[in-house]
């Protein structure tokens, strides 16, 4: 007889397959309550104003969660949605239901454990158990050759490691049935994105890929994407592109929301290198999602420093919070093509490509010397991708205050340009008013004569903008000042203050 009842709490993880507290709670044959919160902190604001969830993620958890209630429904069962205070929710439901124990994948950052520990407090006191299970990496915790404390801080170690020393990654079938939920209760109501209080966002033509939210979809895109399209085979040679669909997987988004599980990437690639071709190209997919891994680690292991101004490095930096020239950052309105087309791409689909993100986060921080965590709570406003260890990680990174703090690491926009758009066909995708430039001048249109200007159909300072920084010089500034505060403080870590994203 079934004496366990429990609620599997979904957060980042809306799928079937490869799901440990599902598979776990079936096998402990129970009695299934799974359960969703569309938590209202998440459509708050960030510490600097900007709504939490921006319309093109809350699109794309909406559709994640109805694709999520249609395949629990198909097996026989029910998702059970609400919205407001997780923590005040479930408590809640224990006694209506009989409900005797909660699984939920875990997490890692100061915000989300404050919200589970939050909720195991209030589960204790009604002595139901609560069971978290580490489910968001390829490698599980529990199977690095390391503890969480002795991560190694540099990825090219934390890589080898794992890849000497880890067991191969395996990924749990979905069930094929699920008990029917046994328990009275309204499902309630998906919400429209207008109970969540956010604008809905308008598709824009000339997006990358028309991003549909749900394990549905993301399975349907990695099938097109390994497949159909068997793009994998160049995707170390095509991943650094910026225009077009099949550049590079596009698979961050499900990942981000956990319905597609980086073990079922991982499955699938090894199944497309038995059958297809092993190469470069198939090892760097994996590559890349070890790059995942270690920022989940490496956030779990540091805690709330990753949010602080000093970042990992507790490095002291004067980083200004110059409103007027971040707006020129933000709106694409710098005057360097690359940085302006990236950022207008970012405002219109919610995504930016890896190449794109580097360059203009590194604008940002070393030529503009603007406090980097405007810039990770603006990209975290607006990705449809946001995923809080990827984010602020590669923001502690490319701002030098990450693990790579000792070297000034910063992106000559213009070379960049050359290297990976030298036909202009991308900045021209974004930036309309420089269609006409040709390919030789379109990176550096502050050099254009007043003739070419005519010629080209375009004013600088009028029909787009200035430089507002001159490249060089505001990188040698910067570098100055970081070079001065990271001798002052000399590296050392800050104490970390937990439990809170502090400014
Ligand atoms: C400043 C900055 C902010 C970023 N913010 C995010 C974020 O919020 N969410 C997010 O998923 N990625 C983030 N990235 C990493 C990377 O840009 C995206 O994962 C990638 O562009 C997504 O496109 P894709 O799925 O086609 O990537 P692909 O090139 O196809 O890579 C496959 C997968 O590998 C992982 N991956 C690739 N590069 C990285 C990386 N540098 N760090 C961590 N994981 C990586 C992603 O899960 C990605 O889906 C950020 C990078 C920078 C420089």
């Amino acid at each position: 007889m079934t004496t366990k009842r429990i609620l599997i709490w979904y957060r980042n993880d809306l799928r079937l397959h490869d799901h440990q507290p599902l598979t776990q709670a079936l096998k402990d044959g129970a009695s299934i309550i799974p359960f969703y919160c569309f938590d209202d902190r998440q459509f708050g604001q960030t510490s600097f104003g900007f709504p939490k969830t921006g319309g093109f993620r809350a699109q794309f958890l909406l559709e994640s969660v109805a694709d999520f209630q249609h395949s629990y429904r198909s097996l026989g069962s029910e998702l059970i949605i609400r919205r407001g205070l997780t923590e005040e929710i479930i408590p809640q439901l224990v006694e209506p239901l009989g409900i005797t124990d909660v699984y939920y994948h875990q997490e890692v950052t100061p915000e989300e454990i404050a919200v589970s520990t939050a909720l195991e407090a209030a589960l204790k006191a009604v002595n139901v158990n609560c069971r978290s299970f580490w489910g968001h990496t390829l490698h599980l915790l529990q199977d690095l050759p390391f503890t969480l404390p002795n991560v190694p801080e540099l990825f090219t170690n934390f890589r080898k490691e794992v890849e000497r020393k880890a067991p191969t990654p395996t990924c749990l079938p979905a069930p094929t049935s699920l008990p029917p939920l046994s328990v009275n209760i309204d499902p309630g109501t998906l919400p429209t994105i207008e109970d969540l209080r956010v604008t809905a966002p308008q598709p824009d033509s000339r997006r990358v890929l028309a991003y549909r939210g749900g394990e549905t979809a993301g399975i349907d895109r990695l099938n097109e994407y390994i497949w159909e399209r068997d793009r994998l085979r160049v995707y170390k040679e095509t991943r650094n592109g910026m225009l077009g669909a099949d550049y590079s997987s596009k698979f961050s988004a499900w990942l981000a929301l956990g319905c597609l599980s980086p073990r079922y990437i991982y499955q699938q690639v090894k199944k497309y290198e038995d059958e297809r071709i092993e190469n470069d190209s198939t090892y760097w997919l994996i590559f890349e999602l070890l790059w995942r891994d270690y920022f989940r680690f490496i956030c779990a292991k540091h805690g709330n420093n990753m949010f602080k101004r000093s970042g990992l490095q507790g490095v002291n930096l004067n980083w200004k919070q110059d409103w007027v020239r971040f707006d020129l950052w933000r709106e694409g309105k710098t005057g360097y093509p690359l940085v302006d087309a990236n950022m207008r791409e970012i405002a219109a689909t919610g995504y930016m490509s890896n190449r794109g993100r580097q360059n203009v986060a590194s604008f940002l921080t070393k030529n503009l010397g603007i406090d980097w965590r405007m810039g990770a709570e603006w990209f975290e406003s607006l990705l449809i991708d946001y995923d809080v260890c990827s984010n602020w990680g590669n923001w502690n990174y490319t701002a030098g205050v990450g693990n790579d703090a000792r070297v000034f690491r910063v992106f000559n926009i213009t070379k960049q340009s050359l290297d990976y758009d030298r036909e202009g066909n991308y900045v021209k995708h974004w930036l309309p008013e420089l269609a006409q430039v040709p390919a030789a001048k379109v990176h550096e249109p502050w050099k254009l004569s007043p003739a070419e200007q005519e010629s080209f159909g375009v004013r600088i300072g009028v029909d787009y903008p200035q430089p507002v920084v001159d490249l060089f010089k505001s990188a040698r500034t910067n570098e100055l000042i970081y070079n001065m505060a990271f001798n002052v403080s000399g590296g050392a870590r800050e104490r970390p203050v937990p439990n809170r994203r502090s400014k």
